[in-house]
């Protein structure tokens, strides 16, 4: 591969905490390096449409504790078509960029690796989602902030529910995975926590709502990832009613969980995969995703983070049962 000289950085799809501190040292560690850092605006998007500039450090200061991103993000529908990839390579070289950093998903991704085998543009992938359902990194940037605004939330809920002797369920996000559910369940003292890698029935719920009423407990609290089989938290509360006449409280957190100043975990994990990015161009890697994995750097191929399922911790699946029981 070419020296490296410029270097682009852009969000893509859902934001996540911790993005800012990730453009940050992106930014900075470039410079540090001598080389030039270019900032797009909205994704994908504003990449096709040439939304491009030059950042310096002082274009990041006092970006560290903001969430959202200050780049913008977006979602683009043409950048899922060749001639939408095409037109943002074009792009790239007339701004004569020798590599991408994209800070997202796994939606991101697809396009970063995409964009490299038809166009052999050099990217790099950050992981960025609140959903923590990359494999090949521990955690992405994000998911540590989300997992305490949810537990803050499930706190405070604790309360009243105890209070006035209630059911709650508490929904929070998480599609295609339980990863916020199961951690702010366990640390929330969940009695029960739904997620869509698990396969329950009312009939269980049942079973479980009747156990709590023998062992004497008078307050109960579900945690529920919005993906999981069994419906959202409504429809939940609604089968709970309609099958076992207990009346339940739900919570929906929604998009809470997205915003807010980052944790430290999550700035010191954007911090660092932000400064190995662009260490990872300058080497000549691409196509792959600079990760937190074992305590360490991981260098993971794009398509592996989407092929390969990363797994629910098998043990806090078991132990959160006997721990609130
Ligand atoms: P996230 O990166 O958070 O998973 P999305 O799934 O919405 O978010 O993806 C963000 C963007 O990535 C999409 O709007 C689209 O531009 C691009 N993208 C997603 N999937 C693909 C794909 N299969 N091929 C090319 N680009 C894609």
């Amino acid at each position: 591969m070419a020296e490296i000289k410029r270097i682009a950085v852009l969000t893509s799809g859902g934001d996540a905490p911790g993005m800012n501190a990730a453009i940050r040292a992106v930014v900075r560690t470039s410079l540090a390096e001598g080389i030039d850092v270019f900032g797009i605006t909205n994704g994908y998007e504003g990449l096709i449409s040439g939304e491009i500039m030059p950042l310096s450090r002082r274009s990041v200061s006092n970006l560290l504790q903001r969430g959202g991103t200050f780049l913008k993000t977006s979602r683009c529908e043409s950048f899922e078509h060749e001639a939408g990839r095409k037109r943002a390579a074009d792009v790239l070289k007339e701004w004569n960029i020798d590599g991408l950093v994209v800070i997202g998903g796994d939606g991101s991704f697809h396009g970063a690796h995409a964009l490299y085998l038809e166009q052999k543009t050099n990217v790099i992938g950050i992981p960025g989602t609140i959903d923590n359902d990359i494999y090949g990194t521990d955690l992405t940037i994000g998911y540590d902030t989300a997992v305490s605004t949810a537990l803050d939330s499930i706190d405070k809920i604790r309360d009243t529910a105890a209070s006035h002797n209630r059911l709650f369920i508490v929904e929070v996000m998480g599609r295609h995975a339980g990863f916020i559910a199961l951690e702010s369940g366990i640390c929330g003292g969940a009695e029960e926590i739904l997620v869509p890698e698990t396969k329950k029935t009312m009939e269980d719920l049942g079973g479980l709502i009747k156990t709590w009423a023998r062992t004497g407990k008078t307050s109960s609290l579900i945690v529920v990832a919005e993906g999981d089989e069994l419906g959202n938290a409504h429809d939940i509360a609604k089968e709970i009613h309609t099958r076992f006449h207990i009346d339940c409280h739900v919570c929906v957190l929604g998009h809470t969980q997205r915003g807010g100043s980052p944790t430290s975990t999550d700035r010191l994990l954007a911090s660092r995969l932000g400064y190995h990015s662009v260490l990872a161009l300058k080497d000549g890697k691409t196509d792959i995703m600079v990760g937190w994995m074992n305590n360490a750097i991981s260098y993971v191929p794009l398509p592996e983070t989407w092929e390969k399922k990363k797994p629910l911790d098998e043990e806090l699946l078991k132990i959160y049962r006997i721990l609130s029981l």
